[in-house]
């Protein structure tokens, strides 16, 4: 099998949504998967994601809304009709077979012949480097290698499509790390297309080439991984995608008629960014006078200066409330205004880092690496 990524579609779901009694746990879900991509579905538990893999699946119908999958609506197609293989984090391998049996069980279920499986079983069970475990009982071999075997069983079948939900949840955390690796690599060599559900961030951003950030039944951003962290559309993504810290304000002009923005805390007032970067996603957002707006900046962006250090950047006197420590870097909480900020800051041995408790800083941050977003709906409203 080759890598297959091209632009054309293989999977798309129009409007889909799916209640439970009142309560609607997917709420007119869009997305247009192309074949060949590995795209994960990432949001805190209870927002939709494992409901839109069981109705891609077969398993729950939509209330309405079409999923199409290579151009055909599969909506009504039962789940065996469907060219969908499924990898859970509870696993259900069959206990009573060795690890060859069960990634040939799929292909004796087709009445696939005894040669051409013990081809098929082989190079998978190669692929996900179990060649020398066939016949091992998966009772006895380790939740790596038994996550590798559902793996393998999946993907013999050749599906155009596999869905893999928290397959790695289970896993201690370096395992978690080598497996997502292995997972992205397999994917590449067989160029079936992935959908993966997790709610780890960085899980999402290793492995993906598109993620849809989901929130409350609705997919806030569906980009790809870079973009999805540098230029977060909402305030959820930006929170949820790693740590930011978020000033909320309000575009105004001043008296010279020029447009600015206002922030509340710390108060302070900064020129509505001209020239945006050039790696800016197509749309950037537009914004109305008046309208709530709300400024990311990550923690890696924020600089600690002396307290009286001079910079063109936007700068705050705060003074250190915290610190971790985190191997390669330090997070500090710094107070300034009412309000706590999270800067990161690099670690050397015999640096200036880290800063004491109570030490008065000065904190900043350059115009062009943060990011204006509008303010989620609740804010806009007050
Ligand atoms: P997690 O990460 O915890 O698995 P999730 O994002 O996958 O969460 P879903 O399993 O899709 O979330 O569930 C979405 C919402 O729908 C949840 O509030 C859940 O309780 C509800 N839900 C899911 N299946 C059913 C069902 N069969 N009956 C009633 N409510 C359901």
């Amino acid at each position: 099998m080759a890598p297959t990524k091209t632009d054309d579609t293989i999977l798309e779901l129009n409007n889909v949504t799916r209640t439970f009694g009142a309560f609607k746990a997917v709420r007119g879900v869009s997305l247009k998967i192309r074949r060949g991509e590995f795209v994960t579905l990432l949001g805190p538990s209870g927002c939709g994601k494992s409901t839109i893999l069981r109705m891609i699946a077969g398993f729950e119908t939509p209330n309405s809304g079409t999923i199409r999958m290579n151009g055909a609506d599969i909506s009504k197609k039962r789940p065996f009709e469907r060219a969908v293989g499924l990898v859970f984090q509870n696993l259900a391998l069959f206990p009573h077979l060795n690890v060859f049996d069960n990634v040939a069980f799929g292909l004796r279920a087709h009445g696939v012949g005894k040669a051409e499986i013990s081809d098929k079983v082989m190079a998978m069970l190669g692929l996900v480097d179990l060649a020398d475990f066939a016949h091992r009982p998966v009772g006895r071999i380790s939740g790596g290698q038994r996550q590798r075997v559902a793996l393998a069983r999946s993907l013999v079948t050749e599906p155009d499509v596999l869905l893999l939900d928290e397959p790695l949840s289970a896993l201690d955390l370096k395992l978690r790390r080598q497996l997502q690796t292995e997972l992205k690599t397999i994917q590449q060599k067989t160029g079936i297309t992935f959908i993966f559900v997790t709610h780890d961030q960085e899980e999402a951003l290793s492995m993906s080439d598109r993620i849809a950030v989901m929130n409350a039944g609705l997919v806030e951003q569906f980009s790809p991984a870079v973009e999805t962290y540098h230029f977060p559309q909402t305030e959820f993504v930006a929170r949820f995608v790693g740590e930011t810290n978020l000033f909320h304000g309000r575009l105004a002009t001043d008296d010279g008629g020029k447009r600015v923005l206002r922030f509340d805390d710390p108060p302070f007032e900064m020129a509505l960014p001209e020239n945006l970067p050039e790696d800016l996603p197509e749309d950037p957002p537009e914004f109305a006078p008046g309208q709530a707006v709300a400024l990311s900046v990550r923690p890696e962006h924020v600089r600690i200066e002396a307290a009286d250090g001079a910079g063109d950047c936007v700068r705050h006197t705060g003074q250190v409330v915290s610190h971790s420590f985190s191997g390669a870097s330090l997070t500090y909480t710094i107070r300034t205004g009412g309000r706590d900020v999270l800067a990161q800051a690099v670690f050397r041995p015999g640096g200036r880092h880290p800063l004491p408790v109570g030490e008065a800083v000065t904190i900043g941050w350059d115009m062009d690496q943060v990011r204006l977003i509008p303010a989620s709906p609740q804010r806009q409203e007050h």
